[in-house]
C-alpha cells in the first residue's frame, strides 16, 4: 500500500530500527516506547488489521509469536516475561493499519489494560 507508513518501512522508504527481518516478516523498535523493549513485528504483506487476514495466511501469525519470542530470548528477557499485544479497530486504540503485534518486556506489566 503505497501510503501505509509500515509499508515503507519494509521497503525502506523511511528508517526504522530493524531487529529481524526475514521473506515474509519484519520487527523493528517502535519510535515511541512504552517499555524498556518495545518491538512491533507485522507480516511483509499488507493487511488492515486481524480483521482483514485471510484463513490462508493465519501460518504469519504463528511465524511472529515464535520469532517474538526468539526476540525475547535474544533480548534477556524471555524467562522474566513479555507481552505480546494486537491491537484491532477503534476501541482496542489501534492507529496504524498495517496488521502489527507489540512485543513488551523490561518491566513488570499491570493487568487489566487500560
Ligand atoms: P497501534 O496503536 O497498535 O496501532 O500502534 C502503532 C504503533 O506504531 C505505536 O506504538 C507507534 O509508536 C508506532 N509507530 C508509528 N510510526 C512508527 C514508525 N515510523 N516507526 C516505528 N514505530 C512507529
Ligand atoms: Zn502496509
Amino acid at each position: 500500500m503505497d501510503t501505509c507508513i509500515f509499508c515503507k518501512i519494509i521497503n525502506k522508504e523511511i528508517p526504522a530500527r530493524i531487529v529481524y527481518e526475514d521473506e515474509h516478516i519484519l520487527a523493528f523498535e517502535d519510535i515511541k516506547p512504552q517499555a524498556p523493549i518495545h518491538i512491533l513485528l507485522i507480516p511483509k504483506d499488507h493487511f488492515a488489521s486481524l480483521n482483514a487476514l485471510p484463513e490462508d495466511k493465519q501460518h504469519l501469525v504463528g511465524h511472529i509469536f515464535t520469532k517474538a519470542r526468539d526476540i525475547a530470548s535474544e533480548k534477556g528477557i524471555k524467562d522474566r516475561g513479555y507481552r505480546i499485544v494486537l491491537n484491532t479497530e477503534k476501541d482496542s486504540g489501534q492507529e496504524v493499519f498495517h496488521i502489527h503485534f507489540h512485543l513488551f518486556g523490561g518491566r513488570p506489566m499491570t493487568w487489566p489494560p487500560g
